[in-house]
């Protein structure tokens, strides 16, 4: 066992870190409060950096990172932009155009990856439907057809991340449907759907957008798609294989929301002790209270056990995929769900913390800590699959697939 960052991954941290704190610090506090947009500007300069979607092979213009790195990569971010909207906004393209280069087909990627990984093109991922995000199967009401030589699209996505980003600058959806919604998991497919790629958004698209409480750095919106046909060479991967190349993105994009959720509750952490250090009530420090002091080492003893958490499941993603290990992308579900469980939970804790020891400060837009814990109490809620789905996922490695409650259900009613 080996618990130290390589010299390698060392040098990165310290790059990324210089990088964020001269970049992203200055700047989020504007978008979260004023523009609500990250400006292009620093998108640009984190592409020139090789930090955006850098688990993109390098073919396409990515770094080829692995996943330890794109973690490292997320909580320096997120230290540097509590509000989390930009952590979010690399998190997804990290994820999913990484799941898009592993099954796509050479033609889509070589039309769309070089734009993503130069920032110029947002990727995005769009499962969830009006009738819900956690059931897929039976929630699933868009279908991709087959249509001349390729397929026709019609639905409709909610609670999509970046819509605004797309249908502004350009963005591409990974895209789930099904191809018969009588079928189960294995009627699923997953393609590349073109909202805005250039010309505006693409006829037969028509968006909205919601409001969110956090993360106001990136916009959050629902689309109808009607008629939308695209060419077969979009399709991800094979036919009826959608469901789980879904699932393999949703362990990537957990892993990096726990790496991104880490950072931010760092980033309060050390805002927090600086401050009651520095706060006298009583004729000393508040830092010189025991009451204070255990609730700081709960934050801390929280902190180290989901870094722990964290980097094993992002490590064993670099053995998964590198075919180095035994593990399968069960295991690394199992792992990722508990990463992504433990640390929005742990960070929200540490932050409430944090805000708490500032007093009426802390509960003030003024104070940073608000906004970071709004940004990560939409990883409680839902994005990226709620924390009972989490732990429905971690529930079934334990007893089995047989013990899923909708599994039971489906045997009591054969
Ligand atoms: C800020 C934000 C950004 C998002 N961005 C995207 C995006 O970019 N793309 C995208 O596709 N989706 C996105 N989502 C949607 C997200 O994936 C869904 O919110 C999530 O999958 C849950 O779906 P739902 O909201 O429809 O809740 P539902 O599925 O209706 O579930 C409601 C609640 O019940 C719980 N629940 C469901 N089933 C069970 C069960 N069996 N046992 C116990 N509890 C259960 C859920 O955890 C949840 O808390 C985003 C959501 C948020 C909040």
């Amino acid at each position: 066992m080996h618990f130290e960052e390589s010299d390698e991954e060392k040098m990165f941290r310290e790059m990324v870190r210089e990088f964020a704190q001269k970049h992203v610090a200055p700047e989020w506090q504007k978008y979260d409060g004023e523009t609500h947009e990250i400006p292009r500007d620093l998108i640009k300069k984190m592409a020139d950096q090789m930090l955006w979607a850098p688990t993109v092979s390098e073919e396409y213009g990515g770094a080829n990172l692995s996943w330890v790195m794109s973690c490292i990569a997320a909580e320096e971010l997120a230290k540097a932009d509590l509000s989390i909207a930009l952590p979010v906004m690399y998190l997804v393209e990290a994820s999913w155009a990484f799941i898009f280069d592993k099954y796509g087909t050479d033609e889509a990627k070589a039309e769309f990856l070089p734009k993503v990984t130069k920032g110029e093109l947002f990727f995005g991922i769009a499962t969830t439907e009006p009738t819900g995000g956690s059931d897929l199967v039976n929630s699933t009401k868009t279908t991709i057809k087959p249509k001349g030589d390729g397929y026709v699209i019609n639905g409709e996505k909610v609670y999509i991340s970046g819509v605004a980003e797309s249908e502004k600058y350009g963005g591409v959806y990974w895209f789930l449907g099904k191809s018969d919604l009588k079928g189960d998991h294995k009627a699923f497919d997953a393609v590349i759907l073109p909202m805005n790629t250039g010309d505006g958004l693409h006829p037969g698209i028509t968006t909205t957008l919601f409001e969110d409480m956090g993360r106001m750095g990136v916009s959050c919106g629902g689309f109808n798609i009607e008629n939308v046909e695209i060419p077969k060479h979009y399709l991800i991967g094979e036919h009826g294989k959608g469901f789980y190349y879904a699932m393999a993105g949703f362990s990537a994009a957990r892993v990096l929301i726990a790496a991104t959720c880490l950072g931010a509750a760092q980033g309060a952490f050390d805002i927090g002790v600086d401050y009651v250090k520095q706060r006298k009530q009583f004729g000393r420090p508040l830092a010189a209270f025991e009451g204070i002091q255990f609730e700081v080492v709960d934050s801390w003893m929280a902190l180290q056990a989901d870094r722990h958490l964290t980097y094993h499941a992002a490590w064993m993603m670099d053995e998964f995929y590198k075919g180095n290990s035994n593990y399968t992308q069960l295991d690394i579900a199992r792992y990722t769900a508990a990463a992504k469980y433990k640390a929005p939970h742990d960070a929200l804790d540490i932050i409430t913390r944090a805000m708490t020891h500032h007093g009426a400060f802390g509960y003030s837009k003024e104070c940073p800590l608000e906004a970071s814990y709004r940004g990560v109490r939409s990883y409680t809620v839902g994005a990226e699959g709620g924390s009972h789905i989490q732990k429905l996922v971690m529930a079934r490695e334990i007893f089995g697939p047989e013990y899923l409650p909708y599994r039971q259900k489906q045997q009591m009613d054969d």
